[in-house]
């Protein structure tokens, strides 16, 4: 089976929620880390399959150069209708990379319009007049106004991108929306006959989501957060251009040991961790120890461990404390340190026969995937709304893998995790 929808994520967590998302059809999920570097043959490629980029604060030339080598291999594997992934809260800078990256896929693509939408009214996100909301705050009045990254400071999404690109940018409001696929529809083409080239749509009920991918399921290019592609398989079954018989996912029972590590000190984490530690064996990593006496230490108090014995390995810990180690070792360094950590410590569990892991953290996730040689994983059933279990091939054999971003999930999360892979 060939590919039929390809999505380009600025980056890995990001791609994880829109691949749960899209696995709650019960049709085949692929993610892979980075563009593939070997040649994969259209038939073992599934129909949904998602490049999981790292290019949101990139320089706008390196994410454009990225996401276009992952349109060409979407291309290649025979996707034919494609999606940029980007956050809910339009995370951005002034150059970029929404609008520079959005602009060069159209031009690849030939067309002259896409829709923007990153909407997710289940996370509190909405779009009115153009308006982007967290909960009952707008955008640059939220948390995000201090992000240290890409700190959001406007609202207006129509005045966010329009620096970012070179066409015209139009906006298609929620009065239009409410009026059903026909008459957005209708409005994109007026727009489009204008020159308007980039259109926000607003969007604040799960319906408006599903009237816009309705209006948009023709269209070659859509972006915008994860929430808008959800309602897309199911079109594509009721269009046609897909069917179940031939798309159905056997998730693989994966037999062996358990562990969490946990490299996030988001507030969410913090709650995980102190609710697992009442069940779990656990070792706390610090970044002073781990700079003065390395990894050691650690990898021997989980070697005397049973592989399927509940564990935990963290280095969560509370501002103060993360304050504290990087004052001493640098913000980076510290950091470091304890993915390093996790990453060796992901690798010895593999060695013992541990074949279930969840890893907390968006960075942690990354470093533990990347040392377990992870490339690609299949996805299944969701554990909390956006954090799914994934499965990957390493050195020949299933694991199977939760990658949690910080604030994911509830407070029971980690237990819930393994139980729904046992039941499944
Ligand atoms: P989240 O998804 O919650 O943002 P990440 O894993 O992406 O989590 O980022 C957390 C970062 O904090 C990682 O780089 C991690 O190595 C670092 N970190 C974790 N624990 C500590 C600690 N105790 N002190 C300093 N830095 C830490």
């Amino acid at each position: 089976m060939a590919a039929l929808f390809g999505a380009i994520a600025d980056d890995f967590t990001g791609a994880t929620d829109l691949a749960g998302l899209l696995a709650r059809s019960g049709l085949p999920v692929c993610l892979r880390l980075g563009v593939p570097s070997h040649p994969v043959a259209a038939e073992q490629a599934s129909p949904f399959e998602i490049i999981a980029l790292k290019c949101r604060t990139l320089p706008a030339a390196e994410a454009v150069a990225e996401a276009r080598a992952a349109l060409a291999w979407l291309r290649s594997v025979g996707a034919r209708r494609f999606y940029w992934k980007y956050c809910s809260t339009f995370d951005s800078t002034r150059e970029g990379n929404i609008g520079p990256v959005a602009e060069a896929l159209m031009a690849d693509l030939g067309i002259g319009q896409t829709l923007y939408c990153p909407a997710f009214p289940e996370n509190g996100r909405s779009i009115f007049m153009g308006h982007l909301f967290v909960g009952e705050q707008l955008l640059s009045e939220s948390p995000m106004k201090d992000h240290p990254l890409t700190p959001m400071r406007d609202s207006s999404l129509v005045r966010l991108l329009g620096p970012q690109v070179k066409g015209a940018v139009g906006l298609a409001n929620r009065h239009v929306v409410a009026q059903g696929p026909q008459a957005l529809k209708a409005r994109l083409d007026e727009l489009y006959h204008r020159q308007l080239a980039h259109i926000i749509v607003d969007a604040v009920e799960e319906e408006d989501l599903v009237t816009i991918a309705t209006a948009a399921v023709d269209m070659l290019l859509i972006t915008g957060g994860s929430a808008l592609a959800a309602p897309l398989p199911r079109l594509y079954l009721e269009r046609g251009l897909m069917d179940r018989a031939s798309n159905f996912f056997e998730r693989p029972s994966v037999e062996g040991g358990q562990i969490v590590l946990s490299g996030s000190c988001s507030a969410m984490t913090r709650q995980q961790v102190a609710h697992y530690l009442e069940e779990a064996e656990s070792l706390r990593l610090d970044p002073l120890s781990l700079q003065a006496d390395g990894v050691e230490p650690a990898l021997q108090w989980l070697r005397a461990r049973q592989p399927a014995a509940a564990k935990i390995i963290y280095a969560t810990a509370e501002p103060e404390e993360v304050r504290a180690a990087q004052q001493q070792l640098g913000a980076a360094r510290a950091g470091h340190l304890v993915e390093d950590a996790l990453a060796r410590l992901a690798q010895e569990a593999f060695r013992m026969g541990i074949r279930r892991f969840v890893v907390a953290g968006g960075e942690s996730s990354g470093a533990v995937a990347k040392a377990l040689g992870v490339t690609r994983l299949a996805i299944g059933c969701e554990i909390a709304p956006g954090v799914p279990w994934t499965y990957a091939e390493v050195a020949g054999e299933t694991v199977a893998l939760a990658l949690k971003s910080g604030n994911f999930g509830s407070a029971d999360f980690f237990h819930e995790a393994f139980q729904l892979l046992e039941a499944a």
